[in-house]
């Protein structure tokens, strides 16, 4: 099958189009390289042997991803990855946000109108749910969506909300909101992993930084939540175990078993984590201790929150396999083999 990856080069683009092309799918990138490096395609073809198509535009220019669809007939299905995602910047700069993630998506889907695409997988957050209340936990799909806490997370509402309403008014198209919980960890070849440009800001490349050397500290954002060890706590998923629910979506819509044109499922592992217990799993596998210390909290952070993810696993028949401990020893070979040039990637400072 041809499944148009946009976003493909970024991190849990570029995982699962290893994961697809491993699966005899072809994949055609679109990315306009704004938040990712070229070199991913390098990696993908040093891990499965090939080179995936490639075009470089931005999708909010709809003349743009008009002309690609006119030229790619043959493309069977979306995966939708392309999208800014820091919660920061977000509030700083929400018209670029909502620019970007919801232009893009409106365009994709005028075009797969016109050109009778039928099938689309979106990236979508478990930020929908905010902070589930504690009978609400694990947090099934059909826990309430709260108010945005960020313009980043209202895009991923607005978008399930513009594709819920664009399959009530066409028949033609189906839709499978994935809910991430959080992905971290790296391809096990360690050809592929997690790169974030400049500081980053989420935990896990924050961590395997911090242990290289590259960071001098890691910065705790509180320890005075209601948890047990007081820090908080998310649903850690490995990334590729998160590129397999996306190729089990494009085959379940490919081979007609959707039981409604717009599906949502959680993909998360259904266990929940704190900071600090990440922490000492990664410093499981790196044999040493990690530098950090408690500061004060981060505005906006969700206190806890982990999947249930039995629906998913019934019905898409997909499971989280991969442990924390895989995932922090998997995103630190990654880290290592970065940073010794061991990669296509170029190192930068
Ligand atoms: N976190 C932290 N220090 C960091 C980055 C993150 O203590 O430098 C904590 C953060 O407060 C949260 C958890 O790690 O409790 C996961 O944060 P991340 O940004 O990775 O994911 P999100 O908050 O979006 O779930």
């Amino acid at each position: 099958m041809k499944i148009l990856v946009t976003g493909g080069t970024g991190y849990i683009g570029s995982h699962t189009t290893v994961e697809l092309m491993q699966k005899g799918h072809e994949v055609v990138i679109v990315d306009a390289l704004f938040n990712s490096r070229a070199e991913a395609l390098d990696a993908i073809e040093t891990i499965t042997g090939k080179r995936p198509e490639f075009e470089q535009f931005d999708l909010t220019d709809n003349t743009k991803v008009d002309d690609f669809f006119s030229r790619h007939t043959d493309i069977k299905g979306v995966i939708h990855f392309a999208a800014h995602k820091a919660v920061g910047e977000s509030v700083n700069e929400p018209l670029k946000y909502y620019r970007n993630n919801l232009v893009s998506l409106i365009n994709i889907l005028e075009s797969m109108k016109k050109y009778k695409v039928g099938n689309i997988v979106f990236s979508s957050s478990c930020t929908v749910y905010g902070e589930p209340d504690a009978d609400n936990l694990p947090i099934s799909e059909k826990a309430p969506i709260k108010k945005a806490e960020c313009p980043y997370g209202n895009t991923k509402q607005i978008a399930e909300e513009v594709l819920e309403d664009s399959v009530n008014a066409y028949k033609t198209l189906n839709v499978i909101a994935l809910r991430y919980f959080n992905p971290v960890g790296a391809h096990e070849s360690a050809q592929l992993g997690e790169l974030p440009f400049g500081v980053p800001n989420n935990l896990m490349p924050y961590i395997t930084q911090t242990g290289y050397g590259i960071r001098q500290c890691l910065k705790v954002f509180g320890n005075d939540y209601d948890t047990p060890d007081g820090t908080p706590i998310r649903d850690y998923i490995h990334v590729m175990d998160l590129a397999k629910a996306h190729v089990a979506a494009v085959e379940r819509m490919a081979n007609g078993k959707m039981k409604k044109q717009f599906e949502v499922f959680n993909v998360g592992t259904g266990k929940g984590y704190s900071v600090l217990e990440a922490i000492h799993s990664f410093e499981k596998a790196s044999g040493k201790p990690l530098n950090y210390e408690i500061v004060g909290r981060r505005a906006g952070d969700i206190v806890k929150i982990w999947a249930d993810p039995s629906f998913t696993n019934n019905e898409l028949g997909w499971k989280a396999e991969r442990s924390i401990d895989e995932m922090t020893k998997s995103a630190w070979e990654w880290e290592k083999a970065y940073r010794q040039g061991k990669t296509k990637f170029k190192v930068e400072e």
